[in-house]
């Protein structure tokens, strides 16, 4: 019940007014006029549809009773055309018409019956209206009943069959197949509609050259059957598409929104490209994501660290530089914490990496660890102990007596000088004889600093003997090695004399 009302409703609100059987007249459209000109030298009208002793525009080109518009060709007769698209529900054809014979006496069909018409053709148009076109030339017609046609196509030619008194389209239009309420399609003050039913009416023809008629034109009908979108065939369009469609032969078609995108949905369901199996998509981005499961340290697989070992950034499994090994996701160099020696070299682990300490001096490397086993070094020169040459040999001193007649200096076995007279060999009174700075020329004397080490072993065990006698002012003691060379330096002259 309730869509009835709004059916009701939405009749009412379009229709300016209904025929007896519901059919609007607001939808019944003559999109052209019903002859092709192109087919003759024209037409006119001759009598329009009679509204009381007037026509539409209160003029008197029409008769009284006349229910229907009557247009006669300028010249030869015209081809009938379809004034709209439509079905043939009715014609008649055979009948007499005057320009097939110049018989005149021949018009049985005025008052009689339902031949009036003479050869005619009925459409009922798409909006249920029944349009005849009528008084056409024996033999003509174009079509026959149950015929679609389209606007615009030949029906006949045009005649005088039927009751007629001339060649000339009778063209009438009723809502229904009832002929009874047949109405002018024109509209004007002495009308009855209050809107033409002409898609161009056109002006009005006040006499027969006044030539004034409908458009001859059939309207575009756009051909959107099945079609979303495009072109409708009249210049206008079927549908829209959504702004991230496009039309593609009647369909919307969703555009795949990707630019800039690598990845992401692209707006039609699908995705706009695929992201590697370590990525994730964030905003149209593929985005690498760490591999750090149980990583302190090493290669994220995407370019960065997993964290901050900074012995070697590069530990990833195996993958630590070489002569190093990746433990707990460390590079690490020491495989021990064991020091060990290497030859003579220290080996032991700090910080994970190996520390070197090569062993040096009197150091020797023991258990990995540089420890002073040396008394002496094999480069120390030979000193004096006593009578015996001492030496370093292996790291350790060793001594090696002089003979007899031998005297130790300066790290050597000298031998020793007889003395010149025997009843004084043990009294070379010092200071008596060998006169200091006398005889001994300046050039036999060892020179002062050649030898420190030796010099100054002699002189440290020459101290305690260093008598006062020697002291040659200021304290300091004439050392024992000069006293000594200065006696040998004698002697020897002494003996060369003798000899
Ligand atoms: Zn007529």
């Amino acid at each position: 019940m309730k869509k009835n009302i709004y059916i009701w409703a939405f009749m009412a609100a379009i229709t300016p007014f209904a025929f007896a059987n519901g059919a609007s007249a607001q939808d019944m459209v003559l999109e052209r006029f019903p002859l092709d000109l192109s087919s003759c030298k024209g037409a006119t009208v001759s009598a329009h549809f009679a509204h009381g002793g007037n026509d539409y525009h209160c003029g008197t080109r029409t008769y009284s009773g006349h229910k229907g518009t009557d247009y006669p060709p300028t010249g030869a007769p015209c081809t009938v055309v379809a004034a709209a698209p439509g079905e043939v529900v009715a014609t008649a054809d055979g009948n007499y018409d005057a320009q097939s014979s110049a018989d005149a006496s021949v018009n049985v069909c005025c008052g009689n019956g339902g031949c009036s018409y003479g050869n005619y053709v009925r459409i009922k148009q798409e909006d249920g209206s029944h349009v005849v076109y009528a008084h056409m030339k024996k033999g003509s017609l174009l079509v026959a009943k149950g015929d679609k046609v389209t606007c615009g196509q030949p029906l006949g030619i045009q005649a005088s069959s039927g009751c007629s008194t001339g060649t000339h389209l009778h063209f009438d239009i009723t809502p229904d197949s009832n002929g009874n309420n047949r109405y002018d399609p024109y509209v004007g003050s002495c009308g009855t509609l209050d809107k033409t039913r002409w898609v161009s009416q056109g002006g009005y023809c006040s006499s027969y050259s006044d030539i004034q008629l409908p458009a001859d034109t059939c309207q575009c009908k756009p051909s959107c059957n099945g079609k979303a979108c495009g072109d409708d065939g009249c210049g206008g369009q079927c549908g829209t598409c959504a702004p991230n469609e496009t039309c593609n032969a009647g369909a919307c078609q969703c555009v795949p929104q990707c630019d800039g995108k690598a990845c992401g949905d692209d707006g039609c369901s699908g995705q706009c490209g695929t992201c590697g199996p370590n990525e994730t998509c964030h905003e149209g981005t593929c985005r690498c994501v760490p591999q750090c499961d149980g990583k302190e340290c090493g290669d994220d697989g995407c370019g960065g660290q997993c964290g901050s070992c900074t012995d070697d950034p590069s530990c990833s499994g195996d993958a630590c530089a070489s002569e190093k090994i990746c433990l707990n996701n460390k590079c690490v160099e020491c495989d021990t914490t064991e020091a060990v020696c290497e030859g003579n070299t220290a080996k032991k682990c700090v910080d994970n990496f190996y520390q070197y300490t090569e062993c040096t001096g009197k150091d020797t490397c023991v258990d990995g660890e540089c420890v002073e086993t040396l008394e002496c070094l094999e480069t120390d020169e030979p000193t004096c102990d006593g009578n015996n040459i001492k030496r370093c040999v292996g790291g350790q001193y060793e001594l090696t007596a002089c003979g007899n007649d031998q005297q130790c200096i300066d790290g050597t076995c000298q031998d020793k000088v007889a003395p010149e007279t025997p009843s004084s060999p043990d009294d070379p009174t010092p200071g008596d004889d060998p006169t200091p700075g006398d005889d001994p020329t300046p050039g036999d004397e060892p020179t002062p600093g050649a030898d420190s080490d030796s010099h100054v072993s002699v002189q440290s065990s020459a101290d305690s003997s260093c008598s006062a006698n020697l002291q040659t002012g200021a304290g300091n003691c004439t050392p024992l090695w000069m006293v000594l060379a200065g006696m040998l330096s004698l002697l020897g002259i002494r003996r060369r004399r003798r000899s």
